[in-house]
């Protein structure tokens, strides 16, 4: 894996988020991004080399809602940036990681991600994503 790509924070109030962050790090948010298929909206901040992806649910279904209905909010997953996400997911199947997904999944900030199930990685939910080119 090449470096943390980001930190995903999962946040009750999108927008409400934003202003702390964006006075946290004094920097706006560049991108905000619906993805449909996980129920999220997600909103980018980078400062330095670093990015922070604030993530709230749209439906009670989501898996950012589920997170916060039991854990309250916080730190959601790490992201890690590969270079050839299929290869990454082959190699850590081998190693006995459980993966989320069979195959890599259109992502925020035009990723293809796949998450690694927290219980294989001590209780922290790991996502790998791969710049689509
Ligand atoms: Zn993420």
């Amino acid at each position: 894996m090449d470096k943390i790509e980001h930190i995903g924070i999962a946040v009750r109030d999108l927008e409400a988020a934003k202003g702390v962050y964006q006075n946290l790090l004094n920097t706006p948010v560049y991108k905000t991004e619906t993805v449909e298929t996980e129920h999220v909206i997600t909103a980018f901040l980078q400062t330095g080399p670093n990015k922070i992806e604030l993530l709230t649910a749209t439906h009670p279904d989501s898996a950012i809602a589920k997170f916060i209905d039991k854990k309250g909010e916080g730190i959601h997953h790490i992201a890690f940036a590969v270079a050839d996400i299929r290869a990454e997911m082959t190699r850590l199947k081998a190693e006995g990681f459980t993966l989320l997904s069979d195959e890599p999944k259109p992502g925020a900030d035009n990723k293809l991600v796949c998450f690694v199930h927290p219980k294989s990685a001590n209780g922290v939910l790991i996502e790998l994503c791969q710049e689509i080119a």
